[in-house]
């Protein structure tokens, strides 16, 4: 392992809150360093279109934003290395970071690890990412105009993507693995009284099937055991989301919803140490959300290091 380097700040992540605070950390000369992981551009890379981000009327694909994203940060002056993190240790200042095989310190972390969406990890599932299955109503939605989809889960996600759906699609079926939603009432109730919202309960999708993209699903009932095949045009998963916070386990303060706890200032338990996008957002999961959480936590680890001086 070489002997470690100092940064003024350190950004874990390269989506687009990694790489929007790494602009706004490089517009204020403070060189960072942002660590990609395994996912540059973080789930932008996974979509097809991104037509709700500013600045893009017509629509921009999400590898060719992240990579918007990236040669802005590297313009300014931002080092991106493609490693992951093997360790951080953010008990005693500064801060350390351990990667493969170069150690860094730093006076300041922004977190931007984001979040994964939950798989149901049926056969299926990694074919048609993409070609039928979603896993974002905002960003597919408007791909499944008139056309019988299904969302499956129970809880404020799914219904209120499912109630989402129904501006493009012609039915919304959800299928819930109990006979109870876990989403509140208020939601419920809308989507009860939905004309294309419909219930299929106590069934897991066991298969989903296709040829080319979707077209069926293999459901089965959890009472009786009993498999049957579903038509379908599409299906969006909204099992809740996981974020990346293998590498802060048991080292910040966490929220109810397992994300990292912040305040005003995006700033974690630990002065210092700040957090942006998914990996502190249970709720919104925009890019343009995440972009902005990017850029307030930056002017944040700004003024922190202003403190330091
Ligand atoms: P969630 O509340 O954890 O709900 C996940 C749902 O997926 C549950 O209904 C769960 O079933 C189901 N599920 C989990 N694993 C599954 C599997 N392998 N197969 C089939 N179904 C599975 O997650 P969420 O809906 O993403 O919400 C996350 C947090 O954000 C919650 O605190 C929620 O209140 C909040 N949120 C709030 C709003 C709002 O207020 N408008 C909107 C979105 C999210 P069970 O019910 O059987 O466990």
């Amino acid at each position: 392992m070489e002997q470690s380097k100092h940064r003024k700040v350190i950004i874990i992540g390269a989506g687009p809150a990694g790489l929007s605070a790494a602009i706004y950390a490089a517009r204020a000369d403070l060189q960072p360093l942002v660590i990609s992981g395994m996912s540059l551009y973080g789930q932008v890379s996974l979509t097809t279109t991104i037509e709700n981000y500013p600045g893009f009327p017509n629509g921009i694909n999400g590898p060719d934003l992240g990579s918007l994203f990236e040669e802005q940060a590297r313009k300014f002056g931002s080092e991106i290395v493609f490693d992951v993190v093997q360790s951080l240790d953010l008990c005693a200042k500064p801060f350390k970071v351990v990667l493969s095989d170069v150690e860094y310190t730093a006076d300041a972390i922004i977190l931007a690890m984001g979040a994964e969406a939950r798989k149901l990890n049926v056969p299926g599932e990694n074919e048609y990412v993409g070609r039928g299955i979603s896993y974002c109503a905002t960003c597919d939605g408007w791909f499944f105009k008139d056309k019988n989809i299904h969302v499956v889960g129970g809880g404020d996600s799914a219904i209120e993507e499912a109630l989402f759906l129904t501006r493009f699609a012609r039915s919304v079926t959800v299928i819930h693995r109990r006979d109870a939603l876990r989403a509140g009432a208020i939601l419920e109730n809308r989507a009860r009284n939905h004309p294309k919202v419909k219930f299929i309960w106590d069934t897991v999708v066991k298969e989903i099937r296709g040829n080319g993209s979707v077209h069926e699903l293999l459901v089965e009932s959890v009472k009786t055991g009993a498999q049957e095949i579903i038509p379908t045009d599409g299906i969006f998963i909204f099992i809740g989301h996981d974020p990346n916070i293998g590498i802060i386990a048991g080292q910040l303060k966490m929220t109810a919803q397992g994300t990292v706890a912040v305040d005003d200032r995006l700033q974690t338990s630990i002065p210092g140490v700040f957090a942006a996008g998914d990996i502190t957002d249970a709720h919104f999961r925009q890019v343009v959300t995440s972009a902005g959480m990017g850029a307030a936590a930056a002017i944040s680890a700004v003024s922190y290091l202003e403190t330091l001086d």
